[in-house]
């Protein structure tokens, strides 16, 4: 698995205390180099405007690059650099599909900032521009019809879900704690007009976790995916599941979490010839997100990474009930 990675994402600090700091990415490298697994690894050139101008609006992108100091929301700050390494990670993103497009193997975009919040003009939670939405339709611009879009941080990505909630060309997925920020992406929602029944909501109640997240794998998106034929897969891959997350109250364990990246996988293998290629999104408790990094990593190149935080707190499929809504509502689209 290659990884995208700049040296540059750990120069973009919010403010003192915030949970989205540069030492997730320090944490993340530390560990993948502690087993011997940060090797291939690559830099990326900053993203021009034209990258960005496939799903952002100009002035937005203008407003960014020249507001210098300014905030977007309390918890999403500008400063000076936020722009060239914003644009930066989107960029990283694109070089990690295109690399996976090319090589038939597995990539990893280790960025900061993360995307999935971030509107065509407007940035919110952390998030300025949507790294994950811009690789999708450099895609597309490159010839690939249909991608998934499969997003298991603990947070609903609004900002993609809004981008392709009309478009059949983009499967978006998203499994999420109910009630939490930004309170988007309720079960009944399937997307609209030609888009309708290519959205695909899994919001779940505080508590779930390990078993939850394996039968929404096994019974929805595993068969969706399938069904959708993508042409490559893409993950906003965030760890604030993890039982140890301060941001939310999902109760993924690392082996849930690192099964989940090895299962996704598994089905980019099946399905479209190894082109998956994960997006760092969210993963607020260090020593969690780096050792579930880490395992996935490994498992594509044979190295076993024991874990440390592995208490199983759902073993019963808590969201059972939200997996079943979910069944008869999208079953009318997809034959499961
Ligand atoms: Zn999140």
């Amino acid at each position: 698995m290659a990884i995208f990675f700049n040296e540059e994402f750990l120069s973009h600090v919010q403010g003192p205390f915030h949970p989205e700091s540069p030492e997730r990415l320090r944490g993340i490298r530390q560990k993948l180099k502690q087993h011997d697994l940060w090797r291939d690894v690559k830099g990326s050139k900053t993203g021009t405007l034209e990258t960005l101008l496939m799903v952002h609006d100009e002035g937005y992108i203008d407003y960014l690059r020249s507001c210098g100091e300014c905030s977007l929301t309390l918890d999403t700050m500008v400063h000076h650099e936020t722009y060239g390494i914003a644009a930066l990670a989107a960029q990283a993103s694109v070089d990690a599909v295109k690399w996976s497009k090319e090589e038939g193997r597995p990539s990893f975009a280790l960025v900061r900032p993360p995307g999935h919040h971030a509107g065509k003009d407007y940035g919110i939670g952390f998030c300025y521009f949507n790294n994950i939405a811009i690789a999708t339709r450099y895609l597309q611009r490159q010839g690939d019809k249909r991608i998934a879009i499969l997003d298991v941080d603990v947070h609903h990505g609004n900002g993609t879900h809004e981008m392709f909630a009309m478009d059949p060309s983009v499967l978006y997925i998203s499994t999420h704690q109910h009630g939490i920020f930004p309170g988007t992406g309720p079960v009944e929602y399937v997307g609209k007009d030609e888009g309708e029944g290519y959205t695909v909501n899994l919001p779940f109640q505080a508590g779930c976790g390990d078993s939850t997240l394996d039968v929404a794998m096994e019974e929805i998106i595993t068969p969706v995916t399938a069904a959708f034929k993508p042409d490559a897969i893409l993950v906003s891959w965030g760890m604030d599941t993890h039982y140890r997350d301060p941001l939310a109250s999902l109760t993924l364990s690392s082996v849930g979490c690192a099964r989940q990246a090895e299962e996704l996988m598994k089905l980019s293998k099946k399905l479209c010839g190894n082109r998956i290629t994960f997006m760092l999104e969210g993963g607020y408790d260090v020593p969690a997100l780096s050792e579930v990094v880490a395992a996935a990593v490994g498992s594509t190149q044979g190295v076993e990474v024991p874990l440390e935080y592995t208490d199983i707190m759902d073993n019963s499929c808590l969201g059972r009930g939200t997996i079943m809504r979910c069944k008869q509502i999208i079953s009318k689209y997809w034959r499961l």
